[in-house]
């Protein structure tokens, strides 16, 4: 890595050496790869811009950033968007390296963090079971201290991305004689070993990015421990937050591969395409997906501005909610946009095909990263300060609570 020193002084100056360093840099033909945008050239471009620091910019010097200000940091994803640049901004999205830098052992930070803002490892969240998704507390999986390492016993289950993962960043019990939230410890546990049995799911997308993941006796070395063993609750809540500050924005378009216009908002194109852009109704319904997705932007950059490394934020979960009920409202649009039509189905039939295909798709947002009603309960809670639920297992040791 370069000697790069921290940027300081006005932010035109911060602007001019992102702008220099991008014109000597940035080539935009990564993008349009063979292997669509994901391919060597893409990772090259993103090795180069962890090298550079401008992977994450706000995080200290010693561990790949700058530590800019906010507002500096802002500076530089300008400058990276205005040229279309990706790579910069990872310390808000990149739940992995973020929940491991606020977290994580110097020896496992110094090992997987470069690599992880690279790119160059897969990672997966083992966190639900089948007895505990919504009530995370009560899962059942343990991990045992045998020597220098964790062994670990259970099954987790919804896990994107198993199949392909190096590590898993798991929620494991580690005391049943304690209450449920208090007996919990995090790990980032090596998914390549024997004893980890990845088994796909099919989806009601006709997709399989989901897994059931069986553990037998899986090793876990002592230094893979993310905070204080059985205060795994705490790191869950970091990593959480992460995950649903950036759900909504990773949520995918069409995938039918016929390009729609760009140049105007997608519901106005299809409506034009469609021959329905004059119909008051469609048009009222299009305005007010447009005003949704708008507000929430604004509410977003709201939220991202209150969210310091290494704590949780609960504007977050109004982000995530609101994502979740325009990404349904989007699709509902294209289905009236569509009329009948968008009953089809199939490669014949690219609109239909992606109308379809984004109101299941939507699902993803209102169930993954904890669903819209634990959003509504979070938000009730903790951002309206309304009474907590009633929770009858929340004081009882866990080997005490029904079903175990
Ligand atoms: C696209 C997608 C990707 C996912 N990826 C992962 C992953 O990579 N790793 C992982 O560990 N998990 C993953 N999940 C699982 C996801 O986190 C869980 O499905 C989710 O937390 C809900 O848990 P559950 O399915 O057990 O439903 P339950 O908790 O059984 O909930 C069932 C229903 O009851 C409602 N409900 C439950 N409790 C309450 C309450 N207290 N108040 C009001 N309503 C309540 C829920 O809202 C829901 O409608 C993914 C899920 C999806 C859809």
């Amino acid at each position: 890595m370069d000697d790069a020193t921290t940027v300081i002084g006005s932010g035109e100056a911060l602007r001019d050496e992102v702008a220099a360093w991008l014109k000597a840099n940035w080539d935009p033909s990564v993008l349009t790869s063979a292997q669509g945008g994901r391919g060597e050239g893409y990772r090259a471009w993103i090795g180069k811009v962890v090298e550079a620091r401008w992977a994450a910019p706000r995080w200290p010097v010693e561990w790949f950033g700058r530590g800019l200000s906010n507002e500096q940091a802002r500076i530089v994803e300008r400058e990276f968007a205005r040229v279309g640049a990706p790579g910069t901004g990872q310390d808000r999205t990149q739940l992995y390296a973020n929940t491991l830098l606020a977290k994580g052992t110097e020896a496992l930070k110094a090992k997987l963090i470069g690599p992880i803002l690279r790119g160059e490892i897969v990672m997966c969240l083992l966190y639900s079971e089948p007895g505990a998704g919504s009530d995370l507390a009560g899962v059942r999986t343990r991990a045992e201290l045998d020597g220098d390492h964790y062994v670990v016993n259970g099954q987790k289950v919804w896990t994107s991305t198993a199949a392909t993962a190096d590590y898993g960043m798991l929620i494991a019990r580690t005391n049943w004689d304690v209450p449920k939230h208090q007996g919990l410890s995090f790990f980032f546990l090596p998914m390549k070993q024997p004893g980890v049995d990845v088994r796909p799911l099919r989806q009601i997308t006709d997709e399989s990015h989901f897994n059931e993941v069986f553990l037998t006796d899986v090793i876990v070395p002592e230094e893979n421990l993310l905070g204080p063993l059985n205060a795994g609750w705490g790191v869950l809540q970091t990593a959480l937050a992460y995950e649903r500050s950036v759900m909504g924005d990773n949520a995918r378009g069409p995938r039918s591969g016929v390009a729609e216009s760009t140049e105007e908002e997608p519901l106005i194109a299809l409506a034009r395409e469609a021959g329905v852009l004059a119909d008051p109704v469609i048009r009222q319904e299009i305005a007010k997906a447009i005003a949704w997705r708008k507000l929430n932007a604004l509410n977003n950059a709201r939220a991202k501005s209150d969210l310091a490394q290494g704590t949780s934020s609960s504007i977050m979960s109004l982000g995530k909610l609101a994502m979740s009920r325009i990404l349904h409202e989007e699709a509902r649009v294209r289905t009236l946009i569509l009329g009948a039509g968008s009953l089809l189905e199939g490669k014949d039939y690219p609109r239909a095909e992606d109308a379809n295909f984004l109101t299941l798709n939507a699902y993803f947002t209102s169930i993954g990263g904890g669903t819209d009603q634990i959003q509504r309960n979070i938000i009730g809670e903790r951002v309206l300060g309304l009474p907590k639920e009633p929770e009858v297992d929340r004081d009882v040791p866990f080997r005490q609570v029904r079903g175990n």
